[in-house]
């Protein structure tokens, strides 16, 4: 049965150059409207769902997550509300993981206390970079100063796991630089007991980025090739020195405080989802809410996607996801969900990448190594 919950708050104080999420600032007026229907839609599947499977009683959820947009942004009543309806309909596990996903300048103490009495037990502060002229040239709304402080409120609290997110090949961005950001995500560290988890994620544009009218495909102020490697094996070198597990390509965490919620969505596991372009994976059936935020306040059932998962494509979703995780694909439960022996099927492939020092196989998982992983893209592509 589903465990897991996504709700998306597409609310930002600006829209940044980079980004492609269904995100929009300056109509912070539609929270209230926002919030009804999100509410609407719960009641709407969630009733569904009771009727198909005979009653959600006996159900838990283990995580919940509100995604963005940046949901420190709202009135964090409006969180409770939802968290409310959730769990009018299937109730929370005891530990259930509820993460918040915010911008550094959206972090108050009031807020933090809000969240707080909300059970919301990890905060993923959206830092991206430690540097002024780099937050200002890949077009962030916040500072250095904002970063630093947010990020202090949020340790200081007692929100029990806070979580840091960098950015890596950004216009501007040198490995000397990263370091500097590297240097103070570290600092934190050492400093706060909560500090538990960073993701850092390498810049990805959509081919009608905003970004491109500043900083053209191709220009100068995009980091070479090597040095996007560089700054890579820095961030694992940086962030393993100081503690933290390598558990996925781009997130790293103390021991036993990886995300589940993202772990859910990495081994294929079943979700739920509410809002504004929410993706949703339940029956075999992935769906997608309509993108444009008037669409789906109108229609909030409607579908911009629908992707039946057949066999084949889930067996493909299974390398693909399995690979990007450190630990790697358990080859005997793969053959024993999928029906194939995945090692003897791509044999050839996995002994190139093995002779380059890419995979190995060993006590029974096929994982990439620390040389492969910078190049997992290209070796997951192989196995399609
Ligand atoms: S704050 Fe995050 S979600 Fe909002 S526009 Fe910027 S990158 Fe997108």
């Amino acid at each position: 049965m589903v465990s897991h919950a996504y709700i998306h708050i597409p609310f930002c104080s600006h829209k940044c150059d980079f980004c492609d999420f269904a995100a929009f600032a300056r109509v912070d007026h539609l929270i209230d409207e926002y919030e009804k229907v999100v509410l609407k839609e719960m009641d709407d599947r969630l009733t569904a769902l009771a009727e198909k499977v005979g009653g959600l009683k006996d159900e838990r959820l283990k995580s919940v997550f509100f995604g963005g947009g940046t949901p420190g942004l709202v009135e964090p009543r409006v969180l409770g509300s939802m968290l409310a309806k959730l769990s009018s309909y299937i109730k929370l596990a005891h530990d259930c993981e509820i993460t918040i996903e915010t911008t550094p300048h959206a972090v108050t103490r009031e807020k933090l206390e809000q969240w707080e009495s909300l059970d919301i037990n990890r905060i993923s502060v959206g830092v991206e970079s430690f540097l002024d002229e780099e937050l200002k040239a890949m077009g962030r709304d916040h500072y250095r100063r904002e970063a630093l402080q947010g990020l202090e409120l949020a340790c200081q609290s007692k929100v029990a796991v806070v979580g840091l997110d960098l950015m890596y090949g950004l216009p501007t961005q040198t490995p000397q630089s990263f370091a500097k950001s590297l240097d103070a995500a570290t600092d934190f560290a050492s400093r706060f007991d909560n500090l538990l988890h960073v993701s850092a994620y390498g810049l990805h544009l959509p081919f009608n980025s905003p970004l491109y009218s500043r900083f053209p495909k191709g220009a100068d102020a995009y980091p070479a090739d090597d040095s996007y490697v560089e700054m890579f094996e820095l961030l694992v070198e940086t962030l393993e020195g100081a503690g933290f597990e390598h558990y996925e390509v781009s997130n790293f965490a103390r021991a036993g405080k990886q995300s589940s919620h993202n772990l859910a969505y990495w081994m294929n596991a079943e979700y739920l989802a509410f809002g504004v372009s929410a993706h949703r994976y339940l029956d075999g059936v992935r769906t997608s809410n309509w993108r444009s935020l008037k669409r789906y306040m109108r229609d909030w059932l409607g579908d911009e996607t629908t992707d039946v998962i057949d066999e084949k494509t889930r067996s493909r979703e299974a390398i693909m996801l399995g690979l990007r995780l450190r630990r790697g694909i358990e080859l005997a439960a793969f053959e024993k969900e999928h029906g194939f022996d995945l090692a003897e099927r791509f044999s050839s492939e996995i002994e190139k990448f093995a002779q380059a020092g890419l995979m190995e196989k060993s006590q029974g998982r096929l994982f990439l190594t620390r040389k492969g992983v910078p190049v997992s893209n290209s070796v997951i592509a192989a196995f399609f």
